[in-house]
């Protein structure tokens, strides 16, 4: 990769806008909250323009590179990134009266889910910044995506995750490299651990928005999704949403597209999806409320959504509102009802997390919260075969010959 020009400006606190300085290592802000990168936007306009993209041969998202914060090509970590496709579920559509449903499959990426992206951007910098070592509290994805980015950049990682990970993501971890920590609790108190640990391990700490680069690396979901539609973004965005990184990356994606002249100031709603048993932001959304209270007692099956409490709350709820969107919670029987509807329906294997979006756009079609016409976009976040599958099969005995009337009533 050729070096190319770059334009952060400076970082911003989400809450309060004070200013702090790009091209040094920070955390969250000083009033503890999450920092988001500036640009110099005009100066990037007179680089890029849609045409000149479109002529682009890379097809990963560094291929908008001017928009994100790396200055130095040495420092783009990458595993081959892809452009994940947006594939048509006409039949799923069709079975509940939809005009078209789009589903970006963002399990083709690296480490099977969309964390690659936070990740990679994340460990870039934090090469560029001089970082030997990074932890992070993790419900399984983000931990194998900083291991594996993390080992390629020649950084130390340490992950702690609850003990009910799925084993797949554990041993995922620890096979990339990292120090993998199983913790009797949930992501929240992991994250209490890092914090812990952290003046004494010498760790720079990962968590979600707890450093700027990951909502960069998310937000180049929104850059390709707008891309991928020819500069036309869907009426409706249905995110899984735990952190919430990507639902306020894409939101922040189409505000600095707009400024660069890429697309106009329609926006999709954007629909915030919860499990009902950890759904905070649903319940903030519900009353009005700036902020989300921590959920007690948090489970579900939907792995990467079991966040009792995010530090973004106030950035998810503001995306919300300011696209005319939701917040919508589904139970875990809906999502694996869901799941399972549509690997049948349209052959491709959704994540728990994923399926959830399918639930909760099937829920919100049946309510009218949205209409049958409006172009909706579900993002299925990680590769379905991440996760346990039902047992299946039916046992056939080679040493006899083929019984067709067993077979028949088998498939029946
Ligand atoms: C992390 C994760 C989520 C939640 O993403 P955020 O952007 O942090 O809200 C959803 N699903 C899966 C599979 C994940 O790994």
């Amino acid at each position: 990769m050729q070096e190319f020009p770059t334009f952060t400006s400076h970082l911003e606190c989400s809450a309060t806008g004070a200013h702090y300085p790009a091209d040094a290592l920070h955390g969250l802000s000083q009033a503890g909250k999450p920092l988001l990168v500036r640009y110099d936007l005009e100066a990037m306009r007179r680089v890029i323009n849609r045409d000149e993209l479109a002529g682009r041969a890379e097809r990963g998202f560094w291929r908008y590179r001017e928009m994100l914060p790396v200055r130095h090509a040495a420092n783009v970590i990458s595993l081959g990134e892809v452009a994940t496709p947006v594939v048509p579920a006409p039949a799923a559509a069709r079975l509940h009266g939809a005009s078209v449903l789009l589903v970006k499959d963002e399990g083709r990426l690296p480490t099977g889910s969309f964390k690659a992206r936070g990740l990679a951007l994340a460990v870039s910098m934090a090469k560029e910044l001089g970082v030997t070592r990074m932890a992070m509290p993790t419900n399984g994805n983000a931990g194998a995506a900083l291991a594996a980015y993390a080992s390629r950049a020649g950084i130390e990682s340490w992950v702690f995750c609850p003990d009910d990970t799925p084993a797949v993501n554990v041993r995922e971890m620890a096979a990339a490299g990292a120090h993998v920590y199983l913790v009797n609790g949930l992501i929240d108190d992991c994250g209490r651990l890092v914090g812990e640990g952290k003046a004494g391990m010498g760790w720079f700490d990962a968590s979600t928005l707890k450093e700027p680069y990951r909502i960069e690396g998310k937000k180049t979901m929104g850059v390709e999704l707008a891309e991928q539609l020819g500069w036309q973004l869907p009426d409706a965005i249905f995110y899984p949403t735990g952190g919430g990184t990507g639902l306020i990356g894409m939101w922040k994606a189409f505000a600095e597209l707009e400024a660069l002249g890429f697309i106009d100031s329609r926006r999709p709603r954007m629909v915030a999806v919860q499990a009902a048993g950890c759904a905070p932001i649903v319940h903030a959304w519900q009353q009005g409320r700036e902020h989300a209270e921590t959920w007690q007692d948090a489970r579900t099956i939907a792995a990467g959504i079991r966040v009792p409490a995010a530090i973004g709350d106030f950035l998810i709820l503001r995306a919300i509102r300011d696209s005319h969107g939701f917040a919508i919670a589904v139970e875990d029987e809906a999502i694996i009802r869901a799941g399972a509807e549509f690997a049948r329906l349209e052959g491709l294997l959704l994540c728990p997390e994923g399926a959830a979006t399918y639930a909760a756009w099937r829920a919100a079609l049946a309510s009218g919260q949205l209409r049958p016409d409006e172009r909706a976009v579900l993002f299925n976040c990680a590769i379905g075969l991440k996760y346990p599958l039902p047992a299946a099969g039916t046992r056939i005995d080679c040493r006899q010959p083929l019984d067709i009337a067993a077979l028949t009533a088998a498939t029946a």
